[in-house]
């Protein structure tokens, strides 16, 4: 007599189902997420927490309940700023768990608002496009300039207005050229890496990336920036376009993968945790390029770096990106290298590694939840009052830099590394070579 077919829970359902399934099966309902969930705490609510999240994920895998309204909702009402596997003592990767339901949520058109399909389509169509992400901020920087936005924003809905509060002083033309793509060490060579400059961040933080070039530069590091190379697709990912993302992370380990470094690094957290996950999205051909990808500042801490000439006198905090933190781990080492700039008082304030609220376009799709949990933030860092705040992604960079600047604060954002890059200027040239291959 053969044996009676055993059915995978969820593989009825199809799609991603079984994985979600199996993922929920990691979770021992113990509670321990609970306080540390930014949606969870504002709302009270067990459905908006991980636990109830999972539950939910849960029942619907073992047709207990109906993909429809509330799994959209809870799906994208999440942050997906992963503090809970962080304190999950069971290893439940709420990440991936997340991704996969959002996809699914999009893929069988539970999400089909119109400011769905539009930042749907302003992903798809813009940031994998460099020439076009840089003629649409070279307008807003016009616009900006003879005061033409600021009538339009008087104007605009409140979601659009909230983005241009959000965006930093566009830097200048020099810093938004494309880095050289060789970029020698600044005396005798300790290593080759290669660097993700990312979509908006040569736009938006140009300068950030000119600073991590040369602060690598001088620590002897040549620095390979292949042109192939483009946007992580971790925004994708998040807005369930997991189809999308996948194509764009073939290319990066591509592009990377022809040029043949060991390590290939990254100055924004959510781009760094992205692309440590492509070997979840593309098994093989993914895996090695995930395990080559790293934090800048994490790097330079291993390796050691030279003391800076010059000095940073301020007071600084030092808060942890989402993806940084709980994506890839790291939270010592980019204070390790602060304290490693003369000058500079490190100062704990009491909320670092809580979400700021921007987690990528979530401070435009869920305003209302995002400046609360937000709020917490500003008033954590208003106590500690620094002359600095240092933060190494870029959509938490925006996100305070409004939120504080909106609080008058005094207090200035920047990246840790553009922080380590002054200290050197004090004595060092301050502008990478721009010798091309
Ligand atoms: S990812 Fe963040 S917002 Fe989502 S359930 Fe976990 S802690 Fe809550
Ligand atoms: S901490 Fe982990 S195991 Fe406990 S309820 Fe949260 S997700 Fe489940």
């Amino acid at each position: 007599m053969s044996e009676p077919e055993v059915r995978h829970p969820g593989s009825e359902r199809g799609g991603r189902w079984p994985e979600i399934y199996e993922r929920t099966l990691d979770c021992i309902h113990c509670g321990l997420c609970l306080e540390s969930c930014p949606t969870y705490r504002e709302t009270g609510l067990e459905i908006s927490s991980p636990r109830g999240r999972i539950y939910l994920l849960r029942s619907i895998a073992e047709g207990r309940a109906e993909p429809g309204e509330l799994l959209a909702h809870e799906a994208f009402l999440c942050l997906a700023c992963r503090a809970c596997e962080t304190a999950c003592p069971s290893g439940v990767e709420f990440g991936a768990l997340i991704e996969l339901a959002r996809a699914e949520v999009v893929s069988t058109g539970l999400r089909r608002d119109l400011a769905s399909r539009i930042e749907r389509l302003v992903l798809r169509l813009l940031l994998p496009h460099p020439k076009r992400l840089h003629r649409l901020v070279g307008l807003m920087d016009l616009a900006r300039r003879l005061g033409v936005m600021r009538l339009l924003m008087a104007l605009a809905p409140r979601r659009l207005a909230r983005m241009e509060a959000l965006l930093p002083p566009i830097p200048s033309r020099e810093d938004r050229k494309p880095l050289p793509e060789m970029n020698p060490a600044v005396g005798a060579t300790r290593g080759r890496v290669g660097f993700l400059a990312g979509c908006v961040m040569p736009e938006l933080f140009g300068d950030v990336n000119a600073a991590t070039v040369r602060v690598l530069q001088r620590n002897g590091f040549e620095v390979l920036v292949p042109r192939d190379q483009g946007c992580c697709g971790a925004l994708h990912a998040h807005a369930g376009d997991d189809a999308f993302a996948r194509r764009l992370a073939r290319r990066n380990v591509e592009a990377f993968g022809a040029i043949g470094v060991d390590t290939v690094l990254v100055n924004s957290a959510g781009c760094g945790a992205a692309l440590q996950d492509v070997g979840r999205w593309l098994p093989l051909e993914g895996e090695l390029f995930a395990a080559s990808v790293r934090d800048v500042a994490e790097f330079l801490d291993a390796e050691g770096i030279q003391a800076p000439e010059g000095s940073v006198d301020a007071t600084v905090c030092y808060d942890d990106p989402c993806h940084l933190v709980n994506g890839m781990g790291v939270s010592d080492a980019p204070r390790r290298l602060l304290e490693k700039i003369p000058g500079v008082r490190l100062i704990a304030h009491a909320d670092p590694t809580s979400c700021c609220g921007a987690a990528g376009t979530y401070n435009l799709t869920h305003l209302e939840m995002s400046q609360a949990i937000l709020a917490r933030k500003l008033d954590s860092l208003d106590a500690a009052d620094p002359d600095i705040v240092a933060t190494g992604n870029p959509g938490c960079l925006m996100q305070l830099r409004a939120g504080l600047a909106e609080r008058g604060s005094r207090a200035r954002v920047v990246h840790p590394l553009v922080l380590l890059d002054e200290a050197y200027k004090g004595g060092a040239s301050s502008s990478p070579s721009r010798r091309i291959l």
